[in-house]
């Protein structure tokens, strides 16, 4: 059996520990060189390594020796160092089109992208050394890559790529918006780009005072104003509200024609769904190797996600299956009232925030849509009695914040309630307990998210409210989010008001939903809870869009606009589901 060894030497500091370590090795027993020092890391030869395991236990965190799947016979296409991550295979962009990358965070999405972008030259399995044109094209030979690595051999492939990390572009570049698109406008449509993505109000600002949501729409125009034969999207629609990310998802979709393609990774299967013609799967084991798999149609490939099962490669990479409800709940239910709220209005400087009268009932679950500032974050704080004056009295409440906040105390400490009464519902399923020991200052947007999503559904409350809790979580984690809420809310009987900007992740979770209405920054209007249906409707109306299920998973589709069903659902005033 081939197998893999990772090493993570950052997490493995104390020599004494790692000299101990290499001395249980078994084959270092009988005389060999499996475990062995070079520059003072401690390294695996995987050659020799009989996969038995014993030195993982002693630090589980930093070793793992990992069996690979049967049919990678060929080298990795990269390693970034001996006994570091390896990627297998590429996805392949194609002209007409926009192929999308679906996968778990640390599975090589990125690595991905930054090869066929020419950031990183890929070495073909063996660090250090960089694989020429010639040993790639040899490599793939066969396969579509074969064609690309030819193209870019011989210059004919321009090249345009929105990073992952817009939060990186203040530290590069100072000085206004404008300066910078300014800088790449080899298009020359800075004015018509800026126009469609909604930046006009910012050009002049500089650079390092906008929001995430507007850096990165000035991160996709810094790409799209590049001439380019293809144009690559490492997580374009993080930090959007859920207006702009199906704006840009169509906006993203308009860019391919016969000589321009498009390749995309998105953790919002409503928007990957809708934005892509291909999708390649990725799968393997985060932070030790990832296996980019075939194309397949974007609406097989996402079944096949769901699924968590792929056929053709035979390798399961989730114990379950994922699916969803053929119909949304049905009308409001006359349950027990939990709390309710008379009609109020909140001024908050230049913004004014209005409510209609509202109420939630036990085991409610109330999912929250809006742009951003238009008040939701407000709302949630005014029934929460974080901002004075009309909240929820009587009523205990448990509250996640959108912004997270983070000191040196240690998850272990931070999470003692979930540790004690919710091992199985909660910290198994976030994967928290390799987090025990780090602080909170320590933690990555996701891990930290995590944390607090435990936190928030541990506490003793009646009421959870939570404020955008799919925030830098991975697709893995949104579709296990939403189980996860559900359960909790069933064993406790508690009711819930979460914002959010991942429809499917509303989708699954809500029995009604407030759909707030308004100009952002001027004034927002609160209104519902509706029903379900009734609450689509009226937020669908506004965006212009409609939602059909898929007859096999069952989950919620974008209708192409100017469709057959997109025009038949609107004639009928039926957006959200036929
Ligand atoms: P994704 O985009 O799917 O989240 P990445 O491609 O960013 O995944 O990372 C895959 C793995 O490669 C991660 O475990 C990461 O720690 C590792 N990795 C990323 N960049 C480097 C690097 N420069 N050196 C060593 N390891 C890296
Ligand atoms: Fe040695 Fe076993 Fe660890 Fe391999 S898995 S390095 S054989 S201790």
């Amino acid at each position: 059996m081939k197998r893999i060894a990772i090493v993570d030497n950052n997490k493995l500091k104390d020599m004494a520990l790692k000299k101990h370590i290499q001395s249980l090795c078994p084959v270092n027993r009988t005389g060999s060189d499996c475990m062995y020092f070079e520059d003072s890391k401690l390294l695996i030869d995987e050659n020799l390594c009989i996969g038995c395991g014993i030195c993982t236990k002693p630090a589980p965190e930093a070793i793992h020796i990992v069996n690979l799947p049967e049919e990678l016979k060929k080298e990795p296409v990269h390693r970034y160092g001996k006994n570091e991550f390896a990627l297998y295979n590429l996805p392949i962009p194609l002209n007409n089109k926009v192929v999308g990358i679906i996968g778990r965070n640390g599975i090589g999405k990125s690595t991905a992208l930054k090869i066929l972008t020419g950031i990183i030259k890929p070495n073909l399995g063996r660090p250090g050394r960089e694989a020429s044109y010639d040993e790639l094209i040899d490599y793939f030979k066969g396969s579509e890559a074969q064609g690309f690595f030819e193209k870019l051999k011989k210059g004919e492939v321009r090249i345009s790529y929105k990073p992952q990390q817009v939060d990186l572009i203040p530290k590069q570049y100072k000085g206004s918006v404008r300066s910078l698109l300014q800088k790449v406008d080899e298009k020359k449509e800075l004015q018509r780009i800026a126009e469609v993505l909604e930046l006009k109000e910012v050009l002049d600002h500089d650079i390092s005072k906008i929001s995430g949501g507007e850096l990165q729409r000035v991160a996709i125009a810094a790409c799209v104003l590049k001439k380019a034969d293809i144009y690559f999207f490492d997580e374009p629609t993080s930090y959007l509200d859920v207006k702009q990310r199906l704006k840009i998802s169509g906006f993203i979709r308009g860019l391919v024609n016969r000589n321009t393609g498009v390749m995309v990774v998105e953790h919002d299967l409503i928007l990957l769904d809708y934005m892509a013609d291909l999708i390649h799967l990725m799968y393997g084991k985060p932070s030790a190797y990832g296996v980019v798999s075939q194309p397949k149609s974007a609406k097989a490939g996402i079944n096949v996600y769901l699924s968590g099962y792929l056929k053709e490669e035979n390798v399961r990479f989730r114990d379950q299956a994922i699916s969803f409800e053929a119909r949304p709940p049905l009308s409001s239910r006359k349950e027990d009232l939990l709390t309710e709220w008379n009609a109020f209005r909140h001024k908050l400087g230049s913004f004014e925030l209005e409510a209609g009268k509202g109420n939630i009932y036990k085991h409610d679950v109330i999912g929250v849509l809006g742009e951003n500032g238009i008040g939701k974050t407000t709302f949630v704080r005014v029934l929460g009695g974080d901002i004075k004056g009309h909240e929820l009295k009587g009523l205990m409440i448990s509250y996640k914040p959108q912004y997270l906040e983070s000191n040196d105390e240690l998850v272990m400490n931070f999470l003692q309630e979930a540790i004690q009464k919710y091992e199985v519902q909660l910290i198994r399923p976030l994967e928290l307990k390799p987090l025990f020991m780090r602080k909170l200052s320590e933690l990555s947007g996701g891990e930290l998210q995590r944390v607090w999503i435990a936190k928030c559904l541990s506490q003793d409350s009646d009421l959870i409210l939570m404020d955008e809790p799919s925030a830098y979580l991975d697709v893995e984690q949104r579709l296990k989010l939403g189980r996860i809420i559900s359960e909790i809310l069933k064993i406790t009987g508690r009711s819930a008001l979460i914002v959010d900007h991942d429809l499917l992740f509303v989708d699954t979770i809500s029995d009604r939903l407030i759909v707030f209405e308004g100009k952002p920054a001027v004034h927002g209007r609160v209104t519902g809870p509706f029903p379900m249906e009734e609450g689509m409707n009226k937020f669908l109306e506004n965006i212009g869009l409609t939602f059909r299920r898929d007859d096999e998973s069952k989950r919620p589709r974008i209708n192409k606009p100017g469709s057959q069903k997109d025009k038949e659902q609107k004639r009928r005033g039926n957006l959200y589901y036929a």
